[in-house]
């Protein structure tokens, strides 16, 4: 009999995986401290700007009198 490839996560395991990741985010932050966005950093701050720059600077003014 095969084993299915893909594990499957409980939503609650899911979300308790992404807030490890989350978490172990901020404390390389913490960690390395202030410095610019470096490739390959995982840290909250550097995939913060990196989706910064892929989204594109948000120029729309978004209310209307
Ligand atoms: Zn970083």
């Amino acid at each position: 009999m095969k084993h299915p490839v893909k594990k499957k996560y409980s939503i609650t395991a899911q979300r308790r995986i992404i807030l490890k990741m989350i978490n172990a985010s901020f404390i390389q932050a913490q960690k390395l401290g202030a410095h610019p966005l470096t490739k390959g950093c995982n840290c909250i701050v550097c995939v913060n700007k990196r989706k910064r720059i892929i989204k594109g600077p948000t120029t729309d003014w978004k209310f209307k009198l």
